[in-house]
């Protein structure tokens, strides 16, 4: 089943493109603007790997950890822990000197992955959240404080917004061929299984590849449905419905900019708009991690007048967050989740 939604939007993304001369064309010849975002959804938008990371931060090192927390099947969960070592997001490390089992920890870019999660979970509760309270409460040990994490220039120290940012090539920028890692296909709830999140709700609401391809393109000012397929080459039924359930989940309003014939853009809602912080924190991790020193964007904030890199800092004192200076506290009850083990975000450092 899930092999066939895949194997039918491959077959409508080429076919698209394909001429009389050459039929059967491959889906490489179909191009997609670099960008280090990309990189970033192409591990968080697949649920089983976002929750199998997200376990780890909670503490799982084991496969029994991971498999209980999630109840996640034993060939899906291999799969995962073999794609994201392979990736350089966690490493094997044995833990037994008499044999030859071994427990997964986060390596620096699975750590780095941090930030992001806070403007995620910040995000989520924000907007999503209906009890004004999400399921973590964050203390920075920098200060002390409960706090809010925001995404900041890296140069004025200030919050940034979609209004004050714009892009400029960088020396990574152009086109590639279009690539598909891991699966393009709509995951839906599976972001929810596991313990209350409010990084898994607003994955959820964002939805699959595509979903946050469509999202960073309307910051970039692509906002009608032909520049939208233009820009990423997708077939149309799958921009049709994808951009569908933006709407319905408030991320886009659908506005009139043409009456004859009737013409459609689809603008960001102020909730839409709230992603950026999240999407400049994923390409922040896809510059360092995946670009080889040659970023396909720099960003340059009105504000300060300074290409700047996006920072995840405390709402309190100011200072730039990682794994290591956060605690949490749970409102729910750990033990249903594989048990609480730390209360800290990164294992094996309490
Ligand atoms: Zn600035
Ligand atoms: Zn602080």
């Amino acid at each position: 089943m899930r092999l066939s939604v895949a194997a039918k939007e491959k077959t409508a993304r080429t076919s698209k493109k394909k001429s009389p001369v050459s039929k059967g064309i491959k889906q490489s010849s179909v191009t997609e603007r670099r960008c280090s975002i990309a990189s970033t959804v192409g591990i968080l938008s697949d649920a089983w790997a976002f929750l199998v990371i997200r376990e780890a931060f909670f503490g799982s090192k084991r496969f029994e950890e991971f498999r209980s927390g999630l109840e996640i099947t034993r060939a899906t969960l291999t799969d995962r822990l073999r794609r994201l070592t392979h990736e350089g997001i966690l490493r094997e490390v044995s833990y037994s000197d008499t044999s030859s089992r071994v427990e997964y920890k986060l390596t620096k870019a699975g750590i780095d992955l941090y930030p992001t999660f806070m403007a995620l979970m910040q995000f989520g509760d924000r907007w999503l959240e209906s009890s004004k309270s999400g399921p973590l409460q964050l203390i920075h040990q920098g200060c002390n404080c409960v706090s809010k994490p925001i995404v900041t220039c890296s140069c004025c120290e200030r919050r940034i917004t979609a209004q004050d940012v714009t892009y400029i090539d960088g020396p990574g920028g152009g086109r590639v061929a279009a690539d598909t890692p891991w699966r393009s296909r709509r995951t839906g709830d599976d972001f929810m299984r596991g313990r209350p999140s409010s990084v898994s709700r607003s994955l959820e609401v964002i939805g699959d590849r595509w979903s946050f391809l469509i999202i960073r393109e309307a910051f970039y000012g692509h906002t009608r449905f032909d520049q939208l397929q233009a820009e990423l080459g997708i077939a149309t039924n799958i921009l049709t419905d994808r951009l569908a359930r933006l709407v319905d989940r408030g991320v886009f309003r659908k506005q009139k900019y043409q009456s004859a014939p009737e013409r459609f853009e689809y603008v960001l809602t102020p909730m839409g708009a709230d992603l950026h912080g999240p999407l400049m924190m994923m390409m922040a991790w896809g510059d360092r991690w995946r670009a080889n020193g040659r970023p396909p964007m720099l960003l340059h904030h009105k504000l300060c007048d300074e290409n700047f890199t996006p920072v995840v800092a405390c709402n309190r004192c100011g200072q730039p967050i990682d794994a290591f200076s956060m605690k949490y506290r749970m409102r729910y009850n750990p033990d249903k989740f594989g048990g609480r083990k730390s209360s800290r975000a990164v294992p094996g450092r309490v």
